[in-house]
């Protein structure tokens, strides 16, 4: 094939994923059979379960990933284009109900090997050491079963592996500092610095995003087109599917993409002895294993567990508490959207740059509980139409000219903390997917200290987005970010997993990704889903055969294995801010 230069064109290959113009995986990938007992099989193959393939596979172990969506060859299957990004997202049928109902689909959850972390902006902050213990010290929500102290280690080390850019001191939480050096900021980045500092509110520049800013290995650094959301075809921005599987498939794991699992199976021992799961063609697979870890995210775990009821488990599989499903929690994502007179191209960067968490904490001042961060936002430009139709009701012609409008538009996002509720919550609906597997019924409602956080938070945005000098503000409410639903608890009475992610009811089984969070802060969580499953990855390795052949659980915290990280990780110079 000829290039519009007349240059010979390199076509993707068959035989090997490109994941970028450098990156390739050409190692044969390693097949294990059904009939097979493997040692871990992993149900998702994205933030948490790419992650947890990575370190299980260097450990030595057999491991299975089994992955609904595609494996993607990004040269082949990605474009940098927001229309034609739509498949890299969850968008098979769910009813979504309640009060104040999420908005489920497109720009929802990842479907894919990389899962959500090949769609999300990659803003990649810490939760703070006051997030564990919110019941403690706030009356409200409930408390972590682990410290921020017992996950700091797994902070730092992922911070390195995606890695994360950022300041060399971030004030909030347990300052800290990064090891590759912040961004320039880009129009919109340069208004939230504007509006905050007329304010005299301190912020952010430049990160903690997980985008590279200087090259490293065969991952060429951030060239600044935007295209952040769409995966990113440079490979600049961390993905699992970019940092972790590589590694993992290197080691000798397994992903099986296009495999939807459907139902756990459960021994008469007690003991989970593996997955049924369809494959494209709808056919029915039985894949043997000595523990399953669920990684399915927020929705589709609980689901999993849910539709895997058994004689034993009438109600689903681990929920002896009831929990499954329950404790669902979304973030107060209101997008706030300022008109200058000036151009602001806010395309022009990665979404994700500039923030401040001077709001985080609970304020006394305030009447409610826990806080909000405020961050630069940038859609390009169908999402923004969709903004404009909700904040502005715009339509027709009018529609029209706010889109040739864009150029001159700049957003911010309200990140804000809502509790852990129990009747926000999945449940099972009559009606069934395409596998005829019934599907997730998802009902969510606000609280009266989540509207007054929300409503707090949107005010304090417009007047940022004013005090940076835009002309018109207008704002559109919605939400980011799903976490909770199968959450982590020393009682088994009222969580579904303990503090490593193994569930209370069954010994060989897990869940491990963002619906073990108990809470979830004001901080984007992608960070801490990652960390979690590093850190659950290390137990599994410290406990070696015992969680294959006894039901007892050790609950010594494990030492963090650094030599598990994928090679070249960056090992040196992390400023750590006592
Ligand atoms: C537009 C957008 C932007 C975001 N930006 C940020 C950000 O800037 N920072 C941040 O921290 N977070 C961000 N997020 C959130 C972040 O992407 C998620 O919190 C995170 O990826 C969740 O990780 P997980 O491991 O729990 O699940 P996922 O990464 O979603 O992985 C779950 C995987 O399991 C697979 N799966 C599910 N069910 C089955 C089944 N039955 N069988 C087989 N496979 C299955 C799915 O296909 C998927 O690949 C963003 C999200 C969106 C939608
Ligand atoms: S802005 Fe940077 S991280 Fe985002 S798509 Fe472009 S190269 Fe990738």
């Amino acid at each position: 094939m000829k290039t519009p230069i007349g240059g010979e064109f390199d076509a993707p290959h068959d035989d090997r994923h490109d994941l970028g113009p450098m990156q390739h995986i050409d190692v044969p990938m390693k097949r294990f059979r059904e009939s097979e007992e493997v040692d871990y099989l992993i149900v998702g193959v994205g933030s948490a379960g790419g992650v947890l393939l990575q370190r299980l596979a260097r450990a030595g172990f057999n491991v299975v990933g089994l992955e609904a969506g595609p494996f993607w060859n990004t040269e082949r299957d990605w474009v940098s284009d927001e229309a034609g990004s739509q498949k890299l997202y969850w968008e098979d049928p769910r009813i979504t109900g309640g009060s104040d109902p999420l908005a489920l689909g497109a720009n929802n959850c990842g479907k894919g090997v990389g899962g959500g972390s090949v769609h999300w902006a990659a803003f990649a902050p810490r939760l703070h050491p006051s997030d564990f213990e919110i019941y403690t010290h706030d009356g409200v929500g409930v408390d972590w079963p682990i410290s921020y102290e017992q996950i700091l280690p797994y902070y730092e080390q992922l911070e390195l592996e995606m890695p994360v850019a950022g300041p060399a001191y971030y004030p909030w939480g347990h300052p800290h500092g990064y090891a590759y050096g912040p961004h320039p900021t880009g129009g919109v980045g340069n208004a939230l610095v504007k509006g905050c500092s007329a304010m005299g509110i301190p912020v952010s520049i430049g990160g903690p995003v997980a985008i590279l800013s200087g090259s490293r290995g065969d991952r060429p650094h951030c060239i600044y087109r935007g295209f952040c959301i769409q995966g990113c075809k440079v490979g600049a921005k961390a993905s699992t599917l970019v940092t972790h599987v590589p590694d993992a498939l290197r080691k000798g794991a397994e992903i099986r993409p296009e495999s939807m699992a459907a139902r756990i199976e459960l021994g008469k021992d007690g003991r989970v002895t593996g997955v049924h799961y369809f494959d494209k063609n709808r056919q029915l697979h039985f894949q043997r294993a000595k523990a399953v870890i669920v990684s399915g995210y927020a929705i589709e775990t609980p689901r999993l567990l849910l539709n895997s009821a058994c004689p034993g488990h009438e109600n689903g599989l681990a929920n002896s508490s009831g929990v499954v499903g329950r404790y669902l929690m979304a973030q107060a994502g209101n997008v706030v959207l300022g008109r200058f007179d000036q151009l602001v191209r806010m395309y022009k960067a990665p979404p994700a740059h500039v923030l401040t968490e001077e709001f985080y904490e609970t304020n006394p001042k305030n009447d409610f509980a826990r806080g909000f961060a405020i961050q630069t936002v940038a859609p390009l430009p169908i999402a923004f139409g969709k903004q404009m139709v909700a904040a502005k009701k715009a339509w027709g012609w009018g529609l029209r000219r706010e889109m040739m409008d864009y150029n001159h538009w700049a957003t911010f996002g309200v990140l804000g903390e809502i509790l852990p509720w129990a009747d926000n919550r999945v449940t099972l609906a009559d009606q069934k997917d395409v596998f005829g597997l019934p599907i997730a019924h998802v009902s969510f409602n606000l609280h009266d200290n989540d509207k007054e956080l929300i409503k707090t938070g949107k005010e304090k945005t417009m007047e940022v987005m004013r005090a940076a000098g835009a002309t018109e503000v207008v704002q559109e409410a919605r939400y980011a970010h799903l976490v909770g639903a199968c959450r982590m608890g020393d009682d088994p009475r009222t969580s579904v997993v303990d503090k490593f992610g193994r569930t209370h009811d069954v010994p060989n089984l897990f869940v491990m990704d963002g619906s073990v969070m108990p809470t979830q802060g004001s901080a984007n969580p992608g960070l801490t889903i990652q960390a979690l499953a590093a850190r659950t990855a290390d137990y599994l390795i410290s406990q070696r055969d015992a969680i294959f052949t006894s039901n007892q659980r050790d609950m010594t915290e494990p030492p963090l294995h650094r030599e598990l990280a994928p090679p070249d990780t960056w090992g040196h110079g992390v400023p750590r801010i006592a």
